[in-house]
């Protein structure tokens, strides 16, 4: 895990975790740093060390394999505490150490360049320097707290401590957060020199010099005064009080600068070990670190499929969606064929993707060069000639059974046989789709989100005759675009939709019931979704809601159950004519500035109780109804509970603090989640109810996670 080799007085120490795919800090390579910083600062023969890596990278952070699971505070102090203090006795030893940082060193992996004397990084432009603990819930418990701010003050330290930033090497230089950089060729002759020249002058570190200062000023300072009431009124709104770490770094800077740097490490310590335990770490460890991780790695692929490389793939339909699905495969490497009805149309939608790489040249982000090649790979037509060697074609024309079906008898005279055929449908059934295909077995749903290029979540829908192989296959393509596959059974809305439509629905029926508008906003936000519930719904437009509505109505005839936010959905569009945010405003107004109020006559349409709800009770509905819906999904077999949390976080902005939609009733309990949930159930209706498996869950005292 670790070589150490010594030189002339000078020991090398350098990083090569074997066995896990990149550097982390784990039990193992833990033990083997300490030994070996340890024969560095025992040994009389040994003048000063280098530290490094024999991997692209430096180190990249603490193994979280560590702390998943931990619910034992006095061991998360454990587990940071013996890198904390080793630190500290590196940086005491009274011998030179430097981190001779050839690739990223993030996290822990940077906490250990904080601990030597002095930091020279090659020149890499691969390299991200940085403390992203906080995007996991926790804070950097190995010292980050305490000596960034000490060594480059507190306006840069805080920033970078509570935003969790990763920055290249020319940017750490300018903040002070490594102290020199050189060509990689460089990098040890130089590390090696200073060791030599400067090391033995420099083993005492600032602020264990008497009459200390923080760069800047201290925490008592006017200027710092000014600037953590700042940071503490910026946090509520980044936070939305449901992300306890940024407050937590706050209090550990703020209480640690006060003290010397030993007491310092302690305060950081115990806040560590606080956070480390709480189910908001907990849940973003498990989720946006191993399920994401997973999910990425395709985890569940099934199995016995080879792996699949794409070389070219159609595009069918240039317009929002195909545009966005044309212009991250061509990143991607892909050849794209982009068809729509004429070349025009096609052109404009690779038009789109011109833009989207004109302003990342523009920015500074994109050579030419490469803005180029990328365009070279997508050929607009209006034919299908050219889709005789694709991997696979994915169909974005108009959400219409006909059109949709004219397509894919088209395109499928043209492709291979083995080739697959995807549906970027949102509402239109797989199953029902593939029964125009000739090979319904290659038939697959992909659904994308939109913007395609920002989204990252891609649902893969398994209609009744696709093929295991294809399952397998188009998450292979998913990934080859770079975006995270869920793997969801056919159904109405399959998944995602699905579970996102009921926060909208539930914030109509909220207004429906007297509850005000603002409150209902306000509890959408406060409880850490993206957005409000009804400014969702004019982003959608509520005249497209309104059209679905009626449709299953018709569809579904006297089966059909009025839903609660149907009167609410009628009143607005055939009564009053709002019906959304691209037609002259919906539930909001908006200026031509782009701001929007809460449209004022909302109160003399829907009148407002006289006794309002109290905002727990609009945010339990608002997210618990989510929860429901999503046990519902387990329970048709519909998706599975990783991917359940995966989408709901990737694809609606479900608060990573709870984990997911499924790991919110696990957080909550499940026995008390249902127990509320028969409350709700009496008191707003039936849609409420909890459905049968999280009743027999919550009996076995079992997690809805394991489902
Ligand atoms: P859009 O109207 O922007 O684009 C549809 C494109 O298909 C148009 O450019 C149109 O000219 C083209 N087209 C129509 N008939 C065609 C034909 N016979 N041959 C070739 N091209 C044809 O629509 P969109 O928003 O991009 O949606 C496309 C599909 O993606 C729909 O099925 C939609 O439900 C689905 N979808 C949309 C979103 C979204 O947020 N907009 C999200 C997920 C899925």
């Amino acid at each position: 895990m670790i070589d150490l080799s010594i030189d002339g007085g000078i020991a090398t120490i350098s990083f090569h975790v074997a066995d896990r795919p990149m550097n982390v800090l784990n039990d193992g390579s833990i033990a083997a740093f300490e030994a070996a910083a340890r024969k560095v600062m025992t040994d009389p023969a040994i003048k000063g060390a280098i530290i490094t890596s024999s991997r692209p990278e430096f180190v990249v952070g603490a193994d979280l394999e560590t702390l998943r699971g931990i619910t034992d505070p006095a061991k998360a102090m454990a587990v940071s505490g013996r890198l904390s203090y080793l630190f500290r006795e590196i940086e005491k030893s009274g011998k030179p150490f430097v981190a001779a940082i050839n690739g990223s060193a993030l996290g822990g992996g940077y906490e250990i360049c904080l601990a030597c004397h002095y930091r020279i990084a090659a020149d890499n432009p691969r390299t991200q320097i940085g403390l992203p603990e906080v995007t996991l819930g926790l804070l950097p418990g190995a010292g980050g707290t305490q000596r960034l701010p000490r060594m480059i003050g507190l306006k840069n330290a805080l920033p970078m401590l509570i935003d969790g930033r990763k920055i290249g090497v020319g940017k750490a230089k300018e903040l002070g957060m490594v102290d020199e950089v050189v060509p990689a060729g460089e990098l040890m002759s130089r590390a090696r020199q200073w060791l030599g020249v400067e090391g033995a002058a420099n083993v005492v570190k600032p602020w264990d010099k008497k009459g200390f200062r923080l760069p800047g000023g201290n925490v008592q300072s006017p200027p710092s005064w000014q600037l953590f009431m700042g940071a503490a009124a910026a946090l509520r709104g980044k936070t939305a009080g449901i992300y306890p770490a940024p407050a937590a770094i706050m209090e550990s800077v703020y209480d640690g600068c006060h003290v010397d740097i030993d007491a310092g490490l302690k305060i950081e310590n115990r806040q560590f070990a606080r956070l480390a335990v709480s189910p908001e770490a907990q849940n973003m460890i498990r989720t946006l670190f191993f399920a994401i991780g997973d999910a990425n790695k395709l985890v569940g692929r099934p199995a016995g499929v080879a792996a699949q490389t794409y070389r070219k793939i159609g595009v069918l339909g240039a317009g929002m969606m195909g545009a966005g699905i044309a212009h991250v495969a061509a990143e991607a490497g892909l050849e794209v064929v982009l068809i729509d009805q004429t070349k025009a149309a096609a052109e404009k939608g690779k038009g789109y993707s011109a833009s989207l790489l004109d302003k990342q040249v523009k920015q500074g982000r994109l050579s030419p060069d490469k803005r180029d090649a990328i365009l070279g790979r997508i050929t607009p037509t209006e034919t299908y000639d050219l889709l005789g060697d694709a991997d696979i074609v994915i169909e974005a024309v108009f959400e219409d059974r006909v059109v949709k079906e004219q397509v894919t008898r088209a395109a499928e005279k043209r492709l291979p046989a083995t080739a697959l055929f995807a549906s970027n449908t949102s509402t239109l059934p797989i199953t029902g789709l593939a029964e125009t295909s000739q090979r319904p077995a290659n038939f697959v749903g992909l659904h994308f989100f939109s913007p395609v290029d920002r989204m990252p979540l891609v649902e893969v829908i398994r209609g009744r005759k696709t093929s295991e192989e294809t399952i397998a296959r188009a998450m292979d393509f998913v990934k080859a675009i770079r975006k995270t596959p869920i793997v969801v059974n056919d159904g109405r809305a399959f998944y995602t939709s699905r579970v996102f439509g009921t926060y909208v629905y539930e914030g109509m029926a909220l207004l429906n019931d007297g509850v005000n508008p603002s409150l209902i906003e306000r509890a959408g936000t406060n409880a850490g979704m993206p957005v409000g519930p009804l400014a969702l719904m004019d982003e959608i437009s509520l005249e497209l809601m309104h059209k679905v509505m009626r449709q299953t109505e018709a569809d579904l005839g006297s089966a059909y159950r009025p839903q609660p936010q149907d009167p609410v959905l009628v009143k607005m569009v055939e009564g009053l004519g709002r019906l959304g945010r691209k037609s002259d405003g919906g539930f909001y107004d908006y200026a031509t500035d782009g701001s929007k109020r809460l449209w004022p006559e909302l109160a003399t349409h829907f009148p407002r109780l006289r006794e309002q709800p109290s905002l727990e009770e609009v945010k339990k509905r608002l997210m618990y109804i989510q929860s429901i819906e999503a046990s519902r999904c387990l329970e048709e077999k519909i998706v599975n509970a990783r991917d359940a949390d995966v989408g709901s976080i990737l694809g609606w902005g479900f608060p990573a603090a709870l984990g997911g939609v499924v790991s919110q009733v696990d957080t909550i309990g499940i026995a008390r989640f249902v127990a509320e949930c028969d409350q709700l159930a009496q008191l707003y209706g039936a849609r409420f109810m909890p459905p049968q498996n999280l009743r027999d869950r919550a009996a076995r005292g079992e997690t809805l996670r394991a489902a």
